[in-house]
């Protein structure tokens, strides 16, 4: 294919570059990068195997030779004083020994549901996340929180609020700056609500793109957080009474002449009536859904409408306790939210399961979609259940895939559940690291 080649082409013309890392991510959502000597990828592109037993959530050990193909479309130059000199970045996709997407990699997975069944009609999936983050002081804040209980924020600050050199600010700043390097275009960033918290927005992609820009900003947040001598988390709630961090995903589709369907000024808060059916449809799955899009112990603690985040399964244009809210748009920007998204998700599983089932889902018994008659599960335990008991979630991932992706949920619920002691009560379960 024609950038394959000129990509190829790039790489031998290009004296500085020197290797080129490729990312991948297992099920549950965390970055893998293996850094392959230019000359060798060269030669070697299409034929690069690795041990997937070794990747959670990947093959068994009796199949456990995955090869690795390149995206080449998914090209990122990348600032040496950050990454270090002379590498460039490819994401890649899993290929099983058939030579399909292997079905644990949910990049593929979402890449093929996009392009197979919609960019080949014309039509495009968008989608943008606000991804907020904290900032904490020492470089392995998350770990040393076990001896020490707690986080040492780096500034006091509060939403929009920060003053040059404050330690918040110039950690933004670094971010947006290797950010604009590397491609992303940037909108906004500011200081969250909560002391330490962050919240850099770049504009909207489509589907595959959004997915590895949400990769790519988390790495980037960590490797600059790392550089100043702290620790950028995406826990969802690292400190109890004070905002968590969300992941909201907005999304919309556009068709072949560029026009947003989710836009209607006539229709209910200015969005049409099939992004209404859009809405039912998730709203309709929100529990089967819950485990894919809060995907660790902690992030069931986020879940609180008292700090802005949603924990009625309904929709509004106004209230953030909601969990798809319908913010003011226009013809561009029309658009929805799901609100109960936590940063600590496989990107790529959170988008692939809100277009699928927004798209593909049932619609529902629910009558009055602004009215919650259900509520999202508090601990990670009953999402489990809801996970398991649906047929949806089968249909979303086929039995295999579901199975596994439980059972290391269940895991590390179970893990948890035995650090703090037999007799803790799941709800009770507040603060887990074994997702980031
Ligand atoms: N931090 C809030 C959350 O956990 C969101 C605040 C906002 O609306 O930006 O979702
Ligand atoms: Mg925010
Ligand atoms: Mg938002």
């Amino acid at each position: 294919d024609v950038i394959q080649e000129e990509r190829l082409k790039y790489l031998a013309d290009t004296p500085g570059i020197k290797a080129v890392t490729v990312l991948f991510s297992d099920l549950e959502g965390r970055l893998h990068m293996l850094d392959y000597d230019k000359k060798f990828l060269i030669k070697s592109y299409d034929n690069l195997t690795f041990d997937g037993s070794s990747i959670r959530g990947f093959t068994a050990q009796r199949e456990s030779d995955l090869r690795l193909g390149l995206d080449w479309s998914a090209f990122y130059w990348t600032p040496a004083d950050v990454f270090g000199s002379g590498k460039v970045l490819v994401f890649g996709e899993v290929i099983d020994k058939n030579g399909g997407h292997y079905s644990g990699d949910l990049r593929g997975v979402l890449k093929s549901f996009a392009t197979e069944q919609f960019e080949k009609n014309g039509y495009t999936l968008n989608a943008a996340n606000e991804i907020e983050g904290f900032l904490f002081d020492g470089i392995d804040a998350e770990r040393t929180f076990h001896e020490t209980g707690k986080f040492e924020y780096v500034n006091q600050g509060g939403y929009y609020h920060s003053l040059p050199g404050d330690p918040l600010r110039e950690f933004i700043d670094t971010t947006a700056e290797v950010q604009r390097a590397m491609g992303f275009e940037n909108e906004k960033d500011h200081p969250e609500v909560a002391p330490s918290q962050f919240e850099i927005n770049y504009s909207y992609g489509d589907v595959v793109a959004a997915a590895d820009q949400i990769q790519l900003y988390k790495l980037i947040c960590r490797q600059v957080a790392t550089q100043m001598g702290m620790t950028a988390s995406f826990l969802p709630k690292p400190v109890t009474g004070v905002n968590g961090s969300g992941m909201h995903t907005n999304v919309s589709i556009t068709n072949k002449s560029g026009k947003n369907l989710f836009w209607d000024p006539k229709g209910e808060e200015k969005v049409s009536k099939f992004a209404w059916g859009f809405v039912d449809k998730i709203l309709t799955h929100g529990n089967d859904l819950c485990l894919l899009l809060n995907a660790s112990v902690n992030a069931y603690r986020r879940l609180d409408p008292h700090f802005e985040a949603p924990n009625q399964i309904k929709a509004s244009a106004t209230d953030r306790g909601s969990m798809v809210r319908i913010p003011i748009g226009n013809e561009k920007s029309a658009r929805v939210e799901v609100r109960s998204v936590g940063p600590d998700a496989n990107p790529y599983m959170v988008l692939y399961s809100i277009f699928k089932s927004g798209l593909q889902g049932n619609t529902s018994k629910i009558k009055n979609l602004r009215q919650a008659e259900r509520y999202l599960p508090d601990n990670i335990y009953t999402a489990l259940e809801d996970f398991r008991n649906a047929e949806w979630t089968t249909e979303l991932l086929g039995e295999d895939v579901k199975a596994r992706y439980a059972d290391l949920k269940q895991a590390s619920a179970d893990r948890c559940a035995r650090l703090l002691g037999t007799i803790v009560k799941p709800s009770e379960i507040q603060f887990h690291h074994d997702v980031y």
